[in-house]
Formats: C-alpha cells, sequence, structure tokens
C-alpha cells in the first residue's frame, strides 16, 4: 500500500481528512485509506497495483459494475455535443419517462444534483403544501446532510440528538426521531401530534445503517396514518430505487408513497438526485407552484444519458431474479459458515445488498440493536477480507452491494475468502485457548 499511503498523505496537506466524504476515511476501520485508479466491471484496480472484487459499488449507483460499455460510450458521445446548457434538453424528458414507467407512483419529477438535494427539497415541498413544519424520521435511516434530517430531537425528552454541530435548535427541534420498525412510538406520536405533522420520511428498506428490513405492518401503518393525518408519506429511495426491484421497495411491499427521492442508480455513476410524486403535490413547486427549487447543472446531459441507459439495462426480464439469485448464494454461505466457524452473526439482504452484523443476537431490525454489533470484529473481517481481495464497505454501519458483473465464480472466491477470515476471527476472539 506504499503508493495509497503517499496519496492519502499527499491528500491530507490539501483536502480536509484527505478525503472529499467522511466515510472514505477509513475512520471506521482504522488504517489508510486505498486510492483507486480503475474500476472494470466487478473489479476495482488500486494504485498500487492491487485487485479487488468490489462490494462497494461506489456505495450504490453502479448496479451494472464499473465502467459498463454502454454507459460510457454514451457520455462519451454526449460529451462531443456540449456538456451542459442550462437550458431544456430532450434527455431529460426521456429519463423523466423512463422513471415514471418503472414507478408508477411518480406522476411528475424533478431531477436534481445529489440524494442530500432531493430529500432537502422533498421535505420542503411537504412542507409548502401541508403548512405544517414537522418532520418525523427514524434512527438510522440517512437522508443526505440537509439540517432538518441530520439533526433531530427524540420524540421522548424532546432534547437534541445525534452528531452534528451547526444546527440551529430552532430547526433540530422540527425534526423527530423515531426507532426504525417500531410501530407502537408511531402510534403514539400521531395520537399526540399528528395534525402537525407535514411529512414523514423513511428508507422503505433501511441501507444507511447496514441492511434492515421493515418489519411485516410497519409501512404500511405510515401510510395510513399519513393518509389519515394529510401528511406526506416520502419513501426515500436514493439507495433502494432500480437496486431491490425494478420498480423500488415500493413496488416489493405494494405500497404508494407520495413523494419519493431518487439518485445514485438514475444517474448511472454520474452526480443525480430527483424528487418525484402525486401530481397536486409535485405542481407546488416553482415555476408552476411555490416552492422554490433549482440548479444550475439540474438534469444534466451526462447523468441522463448514464441514467438512462443504465435504467435500460435493468429493465431486461432476469435482471433482478439473477441479482437476487446471486445475492442468496453468498448470503446463504455467510450465514453456514458463520454456523461451522462458531461466529455469532446475523446477514440481513435484499436483492443486490446485503450486511453482516457481528453479533449474539437473533434479529437485527432498528438501529439500537445496530449499536450492539461487535466493531472490533467487523474491523478484523475488513482488514482480512482487504488482504485477501475483496473490498467492502469501510464501516459497519454500510450496506455491501452487488452487481450485475459479479459473476458466480467471484461469489465462490468470495466464500472461500469469507472461510479463511472467519477461521482467523475465531482464534482471535472465540477460542478459549487462545495464545
Ligand atoms: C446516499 C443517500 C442519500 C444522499 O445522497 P447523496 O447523493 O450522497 O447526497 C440520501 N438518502 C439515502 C437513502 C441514501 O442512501
Amino acid at each position: 500500500m506504499k503508493r495509497s499511503k503517499q496519496l492519502f498523505f499527499e491528500a491530507q496537506k490539501h483536502i480536509t481528512g484527505g478525503v472529499n466524504s467522511p466515510v472514505r476515511s477509513f475512520k471506521g476501520v482504522g488504517g489508510i485509506p486505498i486510492f483507486f485508479k480503475q474500476g472494470k466491471g466487478q473489479y476495482l484496480y488500486d494504485e498500487d497495483d492491487n485487485k479487488y472484487i468490489d462490494y462497494v459499488c461506489a456505495w450504490g449507483p453502479l448496479i451494472l459494475g464499473h465502467a459498463y460499455c454502454e454507459v460510457t460510450r454514451l457520455i462519451q458521445e454526449t460529451t462531443i455535443n456540449g456538456l451542459s446548457f442550462g437550458a431544456p434538453s430532450e434527455i431529460e424528458t426521456k429519463l423523466a419517462s423512463k422513471i415514471k414507467q418503472l414507478m408508477p407512483s411518480i406522476e411528475l419529477i424533478r431531477m436534481c444534483n445529489s440524494g442530500t438535494e432531493a430529500t432537502m427539497s422533498a421535505i420542503r415541498l411537504a412542507r409548502g403544501f401541508t403548512n405544517r413544519d414537522k418532520i418525523v424520521k427514524f434512527r438510522g435511516c440517512y437522508h443526505g446532510h440537509s439540517d432538518s434530517l441530520l439533526s433531530s430531537v427524540s420524540s421522548e425528552v424532546l432534547s437534541l440528538e445525534e452528531q452534528s454541530l451547526g444546527i440551529p435548535l430552532a430547526i433540530a427541534k422540527n425534526t423527530i426521531s423515531l426507532d426504525y420498525n417500531n410501530i407502537t412510538q408511531v402510534n403514539e406520536l400521531f395520537s399526540k401530534i399528528g395534525e402537525l405533522i407535514a411529512a414523514v420520511i423513511v428508507e422503505p428498506i433501511a441501507g444507511n445503517m447496514g441492511c434492515i428490513l421493515p418489519v411485516p405492518g410497519f409501512l404500511e401503518r405510515l401510510r395510513e396514518l399519513c393518509t389519515q393525518y394529510k401528511c406526506i408519506l416520502i419513501f426515500d429511495e436514493v439507495m433502494t430505487g432500480f437496486r431491490v426491484a425494478s420498480g423500488g421497495a415500493q413496488q416489493i411491499y405494494k405500497i404508494t408513497p407520495d413523494i419519493t427521492t431518487l439518485g445514485k442508480i438514475i444517474g448511472g455513476g454520474m452526480p443525480i438526485g430527483a424528487l418525484g410524486g402525486r401530481r397536486e403535490i409535485m405542481e407546488m413547486l416553482a415555476p408552476i407552484g411555490s416552492v422554490y427549487q433549482a440548479g444550475t447543472l439540474s438534469g444534466h446531459p451526462l447523468s441522463m444519458v448514464a441514467g438512462l441507459a443504465t435504467l435500460e439495462a435493468i429493465s431486461t426480464p432476469d435482471f433482478y431474479s439473477s441479482l437476487q439469485e446471486k445475492t442468496n448464494i453468498l448470503c446463504e454461505a455467510i450465514k453456514d459458515l458463520g454456523q461451522r466457524l462458531s461466529i455469532p452473526l446475523v446477514v440481513n439482504q435484499t436483492c443486490g445488498m446485503f450486511s453482516i452484523f457481528f453479533t449474539q443476537q437473533i434479529l437485527i431490525n432498528s438501529y439500537s440493536q445496530v449499536l450492539t454489533c461487535n466493531q472490533n470484529i467487523f474491523k478484523e473481517f475488513f482488514h482480512g477480507m482487504l488482504a485477501e481481495g475483496l473490498y467492502f464497505p469501510p464501516s459497519s454501519l454500510e450496506s455491501c452491494f452487488i452487481s450485475s458483473a459479479h459473476s458466480l465464480s467471484d461469489i465462490n472466491i468470495t466464500i472461500n475468502a469469507i472461510k479463511k477470515v472467519f477461521s482467523v476471527l475465531f482464534k482471535c476472539f472465540y477460542s478459549k485457548n487462545k495464545e
């Protein structure tokens, strides 16, 4: 890792913490972040010429793998005609109509440049539409880093929760955090202040505290209460949109949100975000309505073509069944290895996305349960896998991703590496006669 080390040293002189997004720093696992120079299909190549099977996939967007030929070809072709017009172009309508076709809850859409922008605008829109201020979110869900969604007060004590300085209490006070999958807390909150709530925002399958599935009835109850109290249900599908099914998590659970936020996959690896939903709500946005939202580079031609090519590629008949099958094979093998090698763990998974939790617990359904998982074992696991040529997310709170480029042979290589690493973990952490 000579060159990565040197490049990180240089980067730290010029870029805060040497990285342009905190999780890249390896703070969660220790050691020096790896600098990459190439991605190809399922593989990443670092600056020291090591090759890895990639289970990060740029944190979700690269569902087709790195440098998918149709995507890169169209990007190259598009650049020849100019990079950005700051005026409408046809490709924006093409991507919009493709998204609507795949996700029928979206009647109108607005493109922006990141998931953070999408959720920020979605809650402004919900507040404008309902003329209310309060937002409900769930602990462990991540909706980008706008003030309202990064901060919160807990419903029990109305005291400030969570991490970032620089957010006025006056703003944080309007965001209430509840526990993911806790229907009782949701019922109680609504019966107390339901008329004040502008929106409930939720990851319908959580992916930012590791992968956590909604318990039966949770999303259904959110839908019922939002309808009853006339507040807006926002599904943040920036991660799950076109990852877990061709119509996102809302298709799997058969629930129609009022607004959906998207990002990641719909940009095919280029910067993107989008919000869309019911026509009467979306028509509140400028220039039709009086909720303001804008962006110099929004609907950027390169993001549009990369996104459209990606959505075309996922629209093939067996795309998701094949991705699901690979995910199943890997996850079943990990569970099996955990049992055989006496490593207590829980594996949560959905199509193309999974998490390994090192824990004695039987189920992991909430953020408080995630926080009880063993960090030291995760760190050893991460570095062990890295040494075997497998790039897993450098944080126990992030989901792993599989792309369509991953082959069954990659999955087998991965299973063998996990077997090796688990044996070492057993000796380090569980064996009674460790030296
Ligand atoms: C990644 C993500 C975001 C933020 O998107 P950015 O493009 O990083 O701003 C928001 N919500 C969810 C669910 C995400 O996974």
